[in-house]
């Protein structure tokens, strides 16, 4: 006799739900950490000359071997790194996870931080250890050295800088985690074109670190690609796992193509960088509200009532996250992503008016 789905599925994943992803629709979208710029006019209609030149009759080059040599140029990966290429970064993570899913091996991670490192250990049945940060996000060393010390994970994630928050943790305290940790130390610099610091110039020469990186918070979601760069010994094993074709042609052409043009997009990040400060100076400047310092292009804060404010913005056409309830540390926390000059003085003006002034 057939069995239903649930018969054969395993247990862990029934009891989750989808990683769900609201409908923004109609709405001003600062929800999900994109860039609001789009390639200038000129650009795009150069980008589709290209990409109409693809030959998409064929599988794609399974190295990658032209983008990792421009990537390594562009975002100054060190000589004695080797680079590995993703489907995103969450593709990445999925590989690490696969690769390291021995019986036994557990992960460890700061919380609140990225929720696919912890999905990713359910979905390749590692033990996930969460060691929560301190009341204003900064790393509890003691702690993580102790979960450290006790499990041995396999790999330690941290977020450089931390998403659902936005600062950037202590760079000494990382370092102090890598030079602890037994095995892989992940730091994930996904808003580095946001961020004040990096680890990138030790990849490839310290052996236990892999730097990963995305194009997608960039201004570039919607090709997915990601990048990780490590010592040949730990890429060549990840690169195992990894599908054979899996950035396809026209990711890899609009790729290159992006990287020819990056001053263009290093623009749209400073330009974003200037509109974190506006938008994190009107939040503090509302009555109750806790910002927290963002080295991303988002901003987080805690506010009097979470879940009215964010319907405030709601019924005004502007959607964002709220993180409330997700995390006890982020109890009425919302995050905001940073939108374009207009879509952040429409929050403004919704601040203006919800918080009276
Ligand atoms: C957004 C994000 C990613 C995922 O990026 P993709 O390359 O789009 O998959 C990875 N890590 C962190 C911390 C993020 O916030």
């Amino acid at each position: 006799m057939k069995q239903s789905a649930s018969a054969w599925v395993r247990p862990e994943i029934l009891a989750i739900g989808a990683y769900h992803v609201a409908d923004a629709t109609g709405y001003i979208k600062l929800d999900a950490m994109e860039s609001p710029y789009r390639l200038p006019a000129s650009l795009a209609v150069e980008l589709g000359r290209r990409l109409a030149d693809v030959a998409i009759n064929r599988y794609p080059d399974p190295s990658g071997a032209g983008l990792k040599d421009e990537l390594k140029r562009a975002f100054g990966i060190p000589e004695t790194a080797q680079v590995l290429l993703g489907n995103g970064s969450d593709e990445i993570i999925t590989l690490i996870s696969q690769a390291l899913a021995r019986p036994g091996a557990s992960v460890v991670a700061p919380e609140p931080s990225f929720v696919m490192y912890k999905m990713n250990a359910l979905f390749s049945g590692l033990d996930y250890v969460g060691v929560p940060l301190t009341a204003d996000f900064r790393l509890d060393l003691p702690a993580m050295l102790d979960a450290i010390a006790a499990h041995q994970p396999a790999v330690v994630y941290l977020a450089y800088p931390n998403n659902p928050t936005g600062n950037r943790f202590e760079r000494a305290e990382v370092e102090a985690i890598i030079e602890a940790a037994p095995g892989l130390v992940v730091v994930d610099e996904a808003y580095q074109a946001f961020a004040d610091d990096s680890f990138m110039e030790l990849a490839g020469s310290v052996d236990n670190l892999l730097v990963v990186r995305t194009l997608s918070k960039l201004g570039l979601a919607g090709i997915r690609l990601g990048y990780a760069a490590g010592s040949p010994g730990w890429i060549a094993e990840l690169d195992k796992v990894r599908p054979p074709y899996n950035i396809n042609v026209l990711t890899l052409a609009a790729a290159r193509f992006a990287l020819e043009h990056l001053a263009v997009f290093d623009e749209q990040a400073a330009a974003l960088r200037a509109e974190r400060a506006r938008l994190a100076e009107a939040l503090a400047g509302c009555a109750g509200v806790t910002v927290f310092p963002s080295e991303a292009n988002f901003v987080t804060a805690r506010v009097p009532d979470a879940p009215a404010l964010f319907a405030a913005l709601k019924q005004r056409g502007i959607l964002i996250k709220t993180l409330h309830g997700s995390h006890p540390l982020l109890d009425h926390c919302l995050r905001f992503t940073v939108g374009s000059p207009d879509e952040n003085r429409a929050v403004l003006a919704v601040l203006n008016d919800y918080f009276g002034h």
